[in-house]
């Protein structure tokens, strides 16, 4: 498996410089990664998923809604036929913020049995959110668990996580885009850039 592309010590790019819609514009504060090098690093990642899953249950689970995008984008390259795949949503938000235990719902738990289970994720911070949804997915009797992470901060975990498929390094911002929101907005925007939560609105 690859390494992921380690962009923690590069500077953002200039929203200048790439298409930004105008409601954006004052709210981002550079571009981390454009949608170019997300497509090229996805188109990677796809031939590796395909090499590991050639001849097993492969189940990929999308992570809603953030990793809808590379989810689809993933699935579009692999070469696989004949497989099921599934949702999940987990929201580490709904104990208020900071809350460490994610609420985890599958809306079809009876499928996971006898799986090999790839977990698509869109960003991996502490890693709270991935080590829950594992042990939930084990607890449904998966064959095996592993996931594919397009986004990783390069910050100390809490529990010990290890994606199998790792996009890219980036640096501890907020960062939105390709399916990442604040408050439901940017999901849109075509790049992943950087926001300052604290001038959103302003
Ligand atoms: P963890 O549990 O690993 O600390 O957090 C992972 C979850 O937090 C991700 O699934 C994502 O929903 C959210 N998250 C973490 N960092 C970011 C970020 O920079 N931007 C956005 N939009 N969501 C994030
Ligand atoms: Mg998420």
């Amino acid at each position: 498996m690859s390494s992921p592309i380690d962009l923690r010590d590069r500077d953002p790019y200039d929203v200048g410089q790439f298409e930004v819609p105008d409601g954006y514009r004052e709210d981002l504060s550079g571009v981390l990664v454009s949608a170019g090098e997300i497509r090229s690093r996805v188109a990677r990642l796809a031939e590796e998923v395909t090499e590991s899953y050639r001849d097993r249950e492969f189940y990929p689970v999308c992570v809603l809604k953030g990793a809808m995008r590379f989810h689809v984008d993933l699935l579009r390259e692999v070469d696989l036929q004949g497989y099921g795949e599934g949702v999940v949503r987990a929201s580490r938000y709904h104990e208020g913020p900071g809350s460490d235990t994610p609420a985890v719902n599958f809306p079809q738990p009876d499928a996971i049995a006898g799986k090999d289970v790839l977990v698509v994720e869109d960003i991996l911070d502490e890693g709270h959110t991935l080590a829950a949804l594992f042990e939930h997915v084990e607890s449904l009797d998966a064959r095996s668990v592993e996931a594919a992470v397009l986004f990783e901060k390069g910050k100390d975990r809490g529990p010990a996580v290890d994606p199998a498929f790792a996009g890219f390094r980036i640096p501890d911002e907020f960062v939105v885009g390709y399916g990442l929101d604040y408050g439901e907005r940017y999901r849109d925007f075509r790049h992943l850039g950087v926001v300052d939560p604290d001038d959103v609105g302003d």
